[in-house]
């Protein structure tokens, strides 16, 4: 079957989270199935592999680490964790975005990126596009170049993909 495909299959919809008329995609069923698991990562590492010389993979607390740290170790690569407000130690270097309402921070540890790596993106869904987009401007605020964001799903009538500046993104899936 095609990845997309099964992709679909087994992706969850859950109406009314986490709030009253948003219908909340949720990954648990194709995490549970190993076979559709493991392929996921595999072809987010080809991504990899395709835009060449990655040195680093980044991923958004939570679900950026579920997916984006097999990757890493799929390409034998360091991963990245960015995380939210607060869970960090020491300095931290911080980027916010607006929500609906409201506002939401995320942090780096500088010295995680040294300057010039060639840093993957990657994160289970592209929805509004702040978190990757404050992401991606961490890791070039920290001297990274961001090569790419891959994502397992994008929800395409949301704005996410303008947010990013024109980096390159690829994703699995796409649901309008
Ligand atoms: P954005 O900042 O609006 O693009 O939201 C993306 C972030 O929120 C990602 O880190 C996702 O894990 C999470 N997210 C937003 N919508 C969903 C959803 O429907 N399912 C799972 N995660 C979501």
């Amino acid at each position: 079957m095609v990845l997309s495909d099964l992709c679909a299959r087994l992706i969850r919809d859950v109406p009314d989270y986490p709030e009253p008329g948003v219908v909340f995609k949720d990954i648990t069923p194709l995490l549970v199935n190993g076979p559709a698991f493991a392929a996921v990562i595999k072809h987010l590492a080809d991504i990899a592999r395709a835009a060449g010389g990655i040195d680093l993979v980044a991923g958004m607390e939570a679900r950026g680490f579920i997916i984006g740290a097999p990757v890493a170790t799929e390409l034998g690569i360091g991963f990245v964790p960015v995380r939210k407000a607060g869970k960090l130690p020491g300095v931290t270097m911080e980027a916010s975005y607006d929500l609906e309402y409201g506002s939401a921070t995320v942090e780096l540890l500088p010295d995680t990126i040294a300057p010039g790596s060639r840093v993957l993106i990657v994160d289970d869904v592209l929805a509004t596009g702040g978190t990757a987009a404050a992401t991606a401007s961490l890791i070039e605020q920290a001297g990274g170049i961001v090569v790419g964001l891959a994502f397992l799903l994008e929800l395409t009538f949301l704005p996410g993909r303008s947010r990013l500046a024109g980096r390159p993104v690829d994703v699995i899936l796409s649901v309008d």
